[in-house]
């Protein structure tokens, strides 16, 4: 194995879990985020069993665990008529068929594990408010080039700058974040203000025509994560604008009453437009590997870009550990990330078009439901859930 560090772009969920992973395979690894510090902006995550096994891979499950909310059901509601189309337990027999849990969390949450797991490794350094602007991997050593103009040398790059990725380009020339035909709102309150008719201790997916609601509580039970997503696309201005006041009740006319009443019940909502990444032509080039959303970015709606990210680092760091040569371990990572990276984006646009249906459509939907039952809904998640360290996907 090289003994050059390994220089990490961007210190989200994807460039920490890389550096954790990197770190355990005995690299050494510098990491480079544009921010100040590490940055606690963003909206709850699901925490799947795939997620939760990528994470105690990664050694940082024990920093991560306790932030994290357990909920003890899914309930898929009508928004309508506010009827209970399916109920999935989330106890030990969930537990057992998936063998590991499935918890909630803020993104925060998990930055601040990863970031504190991190810290305790002597072979991680962690470096804020280092804008990379560019690299050259051309010469001897891989060189990252920052925006102060200054640089840095290593073994080679990950590039886990997320979804506006500087580095991409480079690697898989210009490719586009894709809008997909829906705006997205996120707001974060106090569990306190949540109105008694929800049932604030669930994971619930609110299902109406042209749109979706997914909320649960966060943060060891102290805030409560609201998610809606509502066909139409606006002008993309980035991840922190402020919807203006009244915008969600507006865009969601009809629903009943409870869901109208936890739509009013937030102070503030912020919005964003619903994109992902076409597929890239590639995910690395001779030193030089993407990870995350910079490699995969993909809608929200099956709750797995964050998990993803954190499965790359696991498949990236063993590919590494496992060969002294770079490019070669770039490329075993990538066949063996890509298509299952793709499935899951597919899925997440199909997801909007079944949550969002109306008339018959939606009617053949909710009848499906109530007659299948929660097993029905499992066994279509099983390839996402069962995903472990040890598979080559
Ligand atoms: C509403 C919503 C709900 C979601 N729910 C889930 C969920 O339930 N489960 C799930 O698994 N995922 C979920 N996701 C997705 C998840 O948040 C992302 O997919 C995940 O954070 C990707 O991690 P990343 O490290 O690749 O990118 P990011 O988290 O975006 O991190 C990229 C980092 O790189 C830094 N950076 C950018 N450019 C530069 C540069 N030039 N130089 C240095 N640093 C730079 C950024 O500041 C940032 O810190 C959700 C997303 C949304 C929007």
């Amino acid at each position: 194995m090289n003994d050059h560090p390994m220089l990490i772009a961007g210190g989200g969920i994807g460039g920490l879990a890389a550096a954790l992973g990197l770190a355990r395979q005995g690299m050494p690894v510098r990491l480079f985020e544009q921010a100040p510090a590490f940055e606690e902006v963003g909206a709850g995550l699901q925490m799947s069993p795939n997620g939760v096994r990528a994470l105690k891979a990664l050694g940082a499950w024990e920093a991560v665990e306790p932030a994290c909310v357990i909920p003890s059901e899914i309930h898929m509601r009508d928004g309508r008529s506010g009827a209970l189309l399916q109920r999935i337990r989330l106890g030990k027999t969930f537990e057992e068929r998936f063998g590991a849990p499935y918890r909630v969390c803020h993104r925060a949450d998990l930055l601040a594990g990863l970031v504190a797991s991190a810290r305790c490794n002597f072979a991680i350094e962690l470096n804020t408010g280092r804008r990379v602007s560019g690299l050259d991997d051309s010469g001897e050593a891989t060189r990252l080039d920052f925006a102060d103009g200054t640089f840095a040398k290593g073994a080679g790059v990950i590039a886990a700058d997320g979804i506006g990725s500087a580095l991409r380009t480079a690697v898989a020339g210009e490719v586009a974040p894709t809008p997909r035909g829906v705006t997205l709102y996120r707001s974060l309150m106090p569990l306190q203000r949540v109105p008694p008719e929800i049932e604030a201790d669930c994971v619930t997916l609110w299902v109406c025509p042209g749109a979706h609601v997914v909320h649960y509580p966060v943060s060891n039970w102290r805030n409560f994560n609201i998610v809606v997503a509502v066909d139409g696309t606006l002008p993309d201005e980035g991840w922190k604008t402020p919807a203006p006041a009244g915008e969600v009740t507006r865009r969601l006319p009809g629903v009943c009453e409870e869901l109208a009443l936890l739509l009013a019940a937030p102070a503030a909502w912020m919005r964003w437009p619903g994109v992902d990444l076409p597929a890239l032509p590639r995910w690395s080039s001779g030193r030089v590997a993407l990870l995350g959303d910079a490699a995969h970015a993909t809608l929200p709606f099956l709750a797995q870009g964050a998990v993803m990210a954190l499965e790359d680092a696991v498949v990236l760091s063993r590919e590494i550990a496992g060969t002294p040569d770079l490019a070669a371990a770039f490329s075993a990572y990538e066949r063996q990330r890509r298509e299952r990276t793709a499935r899951v984006q597919e899925q997440s646009r199909r997801q909007s078009r079944i949550y969002h249906a109306s008339g018959a459509m939606a009617a053949a939907r909710n009848l499906t439901l109530r007659l299948a039952g929660p097993s029905f809904a499992l066994g279509r998640l099983e390839w996402i859930y069962r995903w472990t360290p040890e598979a080559t996907g």
